[in-house]
This record gives structure tokens, sequence and C-alpha cells, in this order.
């Protein structure tokens, strides 16, 4: 028996199989949750559709989440083939790449909407014509953050704002939900070598300064965020709404590395 048997979720955001939210859809296929997804272009309904199917699943929806259009027809969708959902799963960021990198201050004023619009926006957006589907159905949400929205973290920029926005929108949302019977959590997740990481400057040395600093000594791994979104989506944490949970490692209670400490001790 799965904590996830008899519930049907909505995955958005998956691009290909390094997708933090393939890595989502796994363990909560893993657990028997019946999933639906959706794809951005065609390009990427290429690789979505196997993915889905490898795991059962036949329905994949377009839906760009910058579209009011696009996140109406989704729902009226999916209303039709299942007719309520019990979970969601918001996996979906954008910045432009030349604003992924440099001093924050550079950011154009259509750089910086356009990140907080697919970014943050989207919850709202998806959250609002999740609902009728959820009436009744105990409903849980979960996005994905970052660190860099509590720190600065170089080239992070925009995106660390619009982070912060989504993390701020998770406690708006579960004051909302909570009197409906719904949650919404997120998870912030360390770094992961994506598409969408890929654009962001010198992301290779931010994973490398992670496995220094960790705790653990390494990067977190997809199956280990897939865990605590499988334990976020499921009925384990009903007493859990608008919380940012830290999938890291451990990155975030640490200031200095273990190792950066005994060097500095041995020195002096
Ligand atoms: P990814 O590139 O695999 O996924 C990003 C997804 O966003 C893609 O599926 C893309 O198609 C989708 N997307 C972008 N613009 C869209 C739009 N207008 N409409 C619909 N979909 C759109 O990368 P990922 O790293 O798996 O990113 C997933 C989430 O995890 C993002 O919110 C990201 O910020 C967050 N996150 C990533 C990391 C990391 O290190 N990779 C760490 C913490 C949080």
């Amino acid at each position: 028996m799965g904590l996830m048997d008899g519930k049907r979720g909505l995955v958005v955001g998956v691009a290909n199989e390094r997708s933090i939210a393939w890595g989502i859809a796994q363990s909560l296929h893993r657990d028997g949750a019946e999933l639906a997804f959706t794809y951005l272009n065609e390009s990427l309904e290429k690789r979505v559709r196997p993915l889905a199917k490898s795991i059962g699943s036949n329905v994949v929806l377009p839906c760009d989440v910058g579209s009011d259009d696009d996140i109406k027809a989704l729902f009226q969708s999916l209303k039709e083939e299942w007719g309520s959902l019990d979970f969601l799963v918001h996996s979906v960021a954008f910045a432009n790449k030349d604003e992924l990198k440099g001093a924050f201050y550079n950011t154009s004023r259509e750089g910086f909407a356009l990140a907080h619009d697919i970014s943050a926006y989207s919850l709202v957006a998806l959250t609002r014509e999740a609902l009728p589907l959820m009436e009744g159905r105990n409903g849980s949400i979960i996005t994905m953050t970052y660190y860099g929205a509590e720190k600065v973290m170089p080239n992070y920029n925009v995106m660390g704002v619009a982070k912060a926005s989504l993390e701020a929108s998770v406690r708006y949302l579960a004051a909302d939900l909570g009197p409906i019977g719904h949650r919404i959590n997120a998870i912030s997740a360390g770094p992961v070598r994506t598409l969408a990481a890929a654009g962001i400057g010198d992301f290779r040395k931010i994973q490398r300064v992670n496995e220094l600093r960790t705790p653990h000594g390494r990067l977190v791994t997809l199956k280990e965020i897939g865990g605590t979104a499988l334990y976020l989506c499921s009925d384990a944490s009903t007493g859990m709404t608008g919380e940012i949970l830290h999938v890291d490692c451990g990155f975030h209670v640490m200031s200095l590395s273990i190792n950066e400490a005994l060097h500095m001790s041995s020195e002096s």
C-alpha cells in the first residue's frame, strides 16, 4: 500500500529527466499517485510525453504559466479528464539569462516583471484555478524555492527576489487555503544541475561550495527532494502549511564549512 494510493495530482515543470519535477513525479508515482503533466512548448512536449508514459500517465497538457487562458484551459481539460484533484506540484521558474550574472542593479524593469510573473505569480494563478477541482479533498500544493531568497547568492539576482516573493506567497496562500481544508508548502532545495540551473552564472562553482559546506559533504539528490515532496503531498504532513522546508543537505545551517574552520584554527 502506498502513501498516495487513490490520489491524483498535476505536476507542472517537467522539462526532461533531470528536472526536479521529474524526481518528484517518480517519488509520487512509486507511492501510488496518478499523475498529469504539463509542457511549455512543442519541443518540450517531445520530452515530457515519453517520461509520462513511462510511469503510466497519458494526461499530458500544454500550459505556458504566463498565460491566464492557458491556465484556464489546463484546468478545464483536467476537470473533463478527472473531475477532481488532490495535489498540485509547481516547479517552474524563469528569468532572462543575461540577468542571472553580474550586478543585480542592472536588472531591467521588464526582466524583473517577467521573473516575478513566471516564478512567483504563476503559483497564485495555478492555485486559484486548481481550487474548484480540490473542493472537499483536503488538497496539498507544493512549490520549489532556493536559499537565494533568504541570503544573497552570487548571480542569482532577480531570481532570488522572485523566490522571496514566492515564499511570501506561500504564507499568504496558506492563510487563504486553511479555512477551506487545503495546504501549501515549499521545498528549498540545494543546487541541482538542471536546464534552468544552467542559466545561472558560475553554477558549477556554487555547487562546489555547497558540496564543501554541507554537513553531508555532498549535494542533494533528486530522490531526496522527491521524498520530501511525497511527504508534503501525502496525508503524513496534514499538520503543516505555509512552511519552507530546506532539503539541501544542511547547507543553510552552516556559516563556515568544517574544513574552513579547521584550516583557520591550525593557522592561529
Ligand atoms: P528545469 O529547467 O528542469 O525546470 C524548470 C521548468 O520551468 C521547465 O519545465 C520549464 O519548461 C518550466 N517553465 C519555464 N517557463 C515556463 C512558462 N512560462 N510556463 C510553463 N513552464 C515554464 O529546472 P529545475 O531546476 O528542475 O527547476 C524547477 C524549479 O526548482 C524552479 O522553480 C527552480 O527555481 C527550482 N529550484 C531549482 C534548484 C536547482 O538547483 N536546480 C534549486 C532550488 C529550486
